[in-house]
């Protein structure tokens, strides 16, 4: 049975080492991170690999933790850096409410709200006039999106200001506009999917890191 970690144990894993941890950890997750570690890099986890750490518990969750906190160091130091950037949200209007975050709204609510793609490129000009390089772009779940709007939304932004980064789009919106998705109904696919991650009956973080996990076992190679 996995030993559920106190907040105490959590938020002191900066005292632990690798070493101290790893023999304590499940086979598996210890040989996946450790092969991250000496890569320094996460790319070469297999898609398993990904959901078995995403669903990390005990001293599995420990061990990520600080294997996440080492690669860190490693690679960037502990030198802080920021990016200015403008959060565009070009709808709130959401038909999960899986309460994640705040804003999401039915579509007859009185401050529901959907941007055109101009308003979405005179917010990135606005942005980049005051300093940003960088817009992070998210909606709701509207029903009955155009096939190809979000990739629209990227082209206004950059062809209002083409050196701007775009930080775009949840796992959730990635994958119901996949392509296998976008040929099946999309509130039949996205009910099962709900029902397969229990978003819709858990809130906070850790049902979505497993609706992330989800979206991302299911999405397109
Ligand atoms: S799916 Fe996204 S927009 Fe909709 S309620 Fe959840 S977090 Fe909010």
């Amino acid at each position: 049975m996995v030993r559920i970690l106190s907040l105490s144990e959590l938020e002191n894993f900066p005292s632990l080492e690798w070493d101290q941890i790893a023999p304590r950890m499940t086979c598996a997750s210890c040989t996946a991170l450790e092969r991250v570690l000496g890569r320094q890099d996460g790319g070469g986890l297999s898609r398993d690999e990904c959901l078995l750490l995403a669903n990390a518990e005990g001293y599995d969750l420990l061990g990520l933790l600080i294997a996440a906190d080492t690669l860190r160091c490693e690679l960037a130091g502990n030198l802080v850096t920021y990016v200015v950037n403008r959060n565009i949200n070009f709808t709130n209007v959401c038909f999960v409410g899986c309460k994640f975050c705040a804003f999401s709204r039915g579509p007859r609510e009185s401050d529901a709200y959907f941007l055109s793609l101009e308003q979405v490129a005179r917010k990135a000009v606005e942005a980049w006039e005051l300093g940003a390089t960088e817009v992070c772009i998210q909606g709701g779940l509207p029903h009955g999106l155009p096939p190809f709007y979000y990739r629209d939304i990227l082209r206004a932004v950059k062809n209002a200001v083409p050196r701007m980064h775009i930080h775009a789009f949840s796992p959730m919106e990635a994958w119901i506009r996949s392509p296998e998705q976008r040929r099946k109904s999309s509130t039949t696919t996205f009910a099962s999917f709900s029902r397969a991650t229990s978003c819709r009956r858990n809130n906070g973080n850790r049902s979505f890191v497993r609706l992330i996990a989800a979206a991302l076992a299911v999405l397109p190679r």
